[in-house]
């Protein structure tokens, strides 16, 4: 008999918005003091739509709360998120410049950083 996995929101990067997602793993960890702990919560999630895989970490303190009450929640990408499509030419300048190895990690990196 199959389990029925958690389901939650959160950004994809290959859909470029905010989707449903499984929750392949999850793991909580409480820090702080008992009656005001900060909760980390970590995600592994694929996408409903592409089956895209990220990793994402949700961090909520018990003092920090909305008008409602619900708990204002901080979240990590990993990848980050990124907003636009990366152009078709990036990974062409990739394979220009694939043996330069150093050079392709500083590139990506700024692509994602100010994309
Ligand atoms: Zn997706």
């Amino acid at each position: 008999m199959a389990t029925e996995k958690e389901a939650t929101f959160a950004h994809c990067n290959r859909c470029l918005g905010r989707t449903r997602h499984t929750i392949l793993e999850k793991q909580q960890r409480l820090v702080g003091e008992d009656y005001a702990p900060e909760v980390y919560t970590y995600e592994m999630c694929t996408c409903d739509g592409c089956e895209n895989v990220t990793f994402r970490v949700v961090y909520s303190n018990s003092d920090d709360r909305d008008e409602f009450g619900n708990p204002n929640e901080t979240e990590t990408y990993y990848p980050p998120a990124i907003s636009r499509r990366q152009p078709d030419w990036v990974s062409e300048l990739c394979c220009i410049i694939s043996k330069r190895r150093d050079v392709r990690a500083v590139y990506l990196e700024y692509i994602l950083r100010y994309s």
